[in-house]
């Protein structure tokens, strides 16, 4: 049997069929051991023949593949977005795919809105829970046009999918380093539980209890009103952030502007121990899309970040260290300062890789 990880490759709307080329031949340039399969689910195919992805496809996914590397879903021709919704929403919910991991690094400090900040000021990690709270859909409209008109959307936070997320953060903060080298100390975890009583009250109780089986690690709260002032105040202060599925949303976007932006942004979709969905922060973009001005890095940091998670450390930060080369010499896209295309970017990263 083949030793070399399978990788299902699903690059999907807008910008994501541009940068997902880009991550993929970075992968390459690395010579990890890894076999890449691609998959057209996009809104091109649902619309050339009504296919979402194949009824057996997660299933698929899980049993032929050790990770996936997606790109973006969204295009306006598909208004009602039921393509992005059954690929996208199926493959966190069907997959059970429950930690969202979304690192947070400065890697130049001109990429930083904020004065007075260094590279390795801003190194934390934000653990989003990815199936439960707003997310499910469930809820509707009752008398829907007329004055007397009620909208609900309920907000599902259950104990097993609370605790299991918590749990990962600190599992999390005992094994990862910071970039320094350093190890990770605190566990922070945020919601608005004095109003949200009932479902964050659910949060704070569930943990108190996880924390106590990690004395060694620091368990602290912050309201997400608070947290988000002081993101923005001081961002030297996070270390492991864990929070519900929304608001894990609204700050990644927050803590995106931190780090360059959207397009710097990776994130893992995970399930310990089952095949689990890398991508990268940002949307398909659709107004930039087509016109290779999208900034490629975020894709193939989150490529880093899944080489990182099959064992394949070593691959991983030869890419990472490309990246920093690249935006220190501004070998990068507009959006963050430099002059390239999102292939000559990504071509740059990889003919450095392979010269390194
Ligand atoms: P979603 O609703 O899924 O978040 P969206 O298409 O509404 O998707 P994004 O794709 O996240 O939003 O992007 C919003 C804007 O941020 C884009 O229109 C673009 O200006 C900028 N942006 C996002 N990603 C990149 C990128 N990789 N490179 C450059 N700019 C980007």
């Amino acid at each position: 049997m083949s030793t070399k990880k399978r990788i299902a490759i699903v690059p999907g709307d807008g910008i994501g069929r541009e940068v997902v080329p880009q991550a993929v031949r970075v992968i390459q340039a690395t010579g990890a051991p890894v076999e890449m399969t691609q998959f057209d689910w996009s809104a091109e195919r649902y619309l050339a023949d009504g296919l979402t992805i194949p009824p057996d496809g997660f299933a698929m996914l899980g049993r032929d593949f050790d990770a996936i590397l997606v790109g973006a879903f969204g295009d306006p021709r598909v208004p009602s977005n039921i393509h992005a919704k059954e690929i996208l929403l199926g493959m966190r919910f069907k997959m059970d795919l429950y930690a969202n991991v979304r690192p947070v690094r400065l890697l130049d400090a001109a990429l930083c809105p904020l004065k007075g900040i260094e590279p390795n000021d801003i190194d934390f990690v934000v653990v989003r829970e990815n199936t439960e709270g707003v997310y499910v859909d469930v809820g509707g409209v009752f008398k829907q046009g007329t004055l007397d008109e009620i909208a609900v959307q309920q907000d599902i936070n259950t104990r097993k999918g609370v605790e299991r997320v918590i749990r990962y953060a600190f599992e999390y903060c005992e094994r990862q380093k910071k970039q320094d080298g350093s190890p990770r100390k605190r566990v922070l975890m945020t919601d608005k539980a004095n109003v949200m009583t009932y479902a964050h009250g659910l949060w704070q109780r569930v943990f108190k209890e996880v924390s106590r089986e990690y004395p060694q690690i620091k368990a602290e709260h912050m309201y997400v009103d608070a947290l988000c002032m002081q993101m923005v105040r001081d961002p030297r202060q996070f270390d492991v952030i864990v929070t519900n599925n929304m608001f894990g949303d609204i700050i990644t976007d927050l803590a995106a502007g931190l780090q360059g932006g959207l397009g710097m942004a990776a994130s893992g979709n995970i399930h310990p121990g089952k095949t689990s969905m890398f991508e990268p922060v940002h949307g398909s973009a659709p107004p930039i899309a087509g016109k290779n001005v999208a900034n490629p890095f975020g894709a193939i940091l989150t490529a880093a970040m899944m080489l990182n998670h099959l064992g394949l450390a070593r691959e991983a930060e030869r890419i990472e260290a490309a990246v920093l080369e690249a935006v220190r010499q501004k070998k990068t896209t507009q959006d963050i300062g430099g002059a390239l295309g999102t292939r000559e970017a990504g071509n740059w990263v990889a003919s450095f890789i392979n010269h390194a």
